[in-house]
């Protein structure tokens, strides 16, 4: 079944995007499934989780923490995450920075950005980001690497509204890009799409879908 579901997802996805197994509340036996199917990208959103599974799991997978992050919780995963999604403050920023310099790592993240029009979900506005990446402070972090935004459509069927909200964060990609990044060859990736919406994110120029009911089942 999940290796059915993967083959499936990897006919529909161009090679130029992600596949993030976002593997939450799932047991360790379905990330296996997965890893022996051949996945290598997975996703949890509570950093506990994402330990105690790295911990038990094959060294080669590259593990996103995809979630909201609390400052108190980086230090936890500093040695070892391949890339932070939700970063959406400068305090956060610095905590990933001075976890990963104790680590000797340079940490890849991504900014989140708020594209839904519900009021719930996390992320910058663009004059915020503006204001973090142009401050001394951040200017002084010396071991993190902005890899590009991350962004979650509202929850609804209308599909014009999340084709909307997706080039709303590919052009918040393309500012950002021009004006702080224009050289950095990292700075290159939207990850943007779930299960129910990843078709219309890769329409819209995503690089990273994060997709987990699609493959492991419903939680
Ligand atoms: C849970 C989660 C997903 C995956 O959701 P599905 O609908 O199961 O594909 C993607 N991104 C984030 C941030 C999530 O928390």
């Amino acid at each position: 079944m999940i290796q059915e579901q993967l083959e499936l997802l990897r006919s529909e996805i161009p090679d130029n995007v992600t596949l993030i197994a976002v593997s939450k509340t799932k047991p360790l036996s379905d990330l296996q499934a997965a890893y022996d199917a051949g996945q290598r990208h997975f996703g949890e959103n509570k950093v506990q989780e994402m330990v105690e599974k790295a911990a038990q799991l094959p060294k080669d997978i590259h593990w996103h923490l995809i979630g909201h992050l609390q400052s108190n919780k980086v230090k936890y995963m500093a040695g070892f995450v391949h890339l932070i999604h939700g970063v959406d403050s400068l305090k956060l920023l610095q905590e990933i920075d001075k976890q990963a310099q104790k680590a000797g790592r340079i940490q890849d993240v991504l900014l989140q950005f708020h594209i839904a029009q519900e009021e719930t979900k996390f992320g910058l506005e663009l004059q915020e980001a503006n204001k973090i990446l142009e401050s001394e402070v951040f200017k002084q972090l010396k071991c993190i690497r902005i890899c590009g935004v991350m962004g979650m459509a509202s929850f609804t069927s209308d599909v014009q509204q999340i084709a909307n909200e997706f080039q709303g964060l590919k052009k918040i990609f393309e500012t950002l890009k021009a004006q702080y990044f224009p050289d950095a060859t990292c700075f290159k990736e939207i990850s943007m799409g779930m299960s129910g919406d990843y078709p219309i994110a890769i329409q819209n120029g995503s690089t990273m879908v994060r997709v987990g009911s699609k493959i492991f089942g419903g939680r």
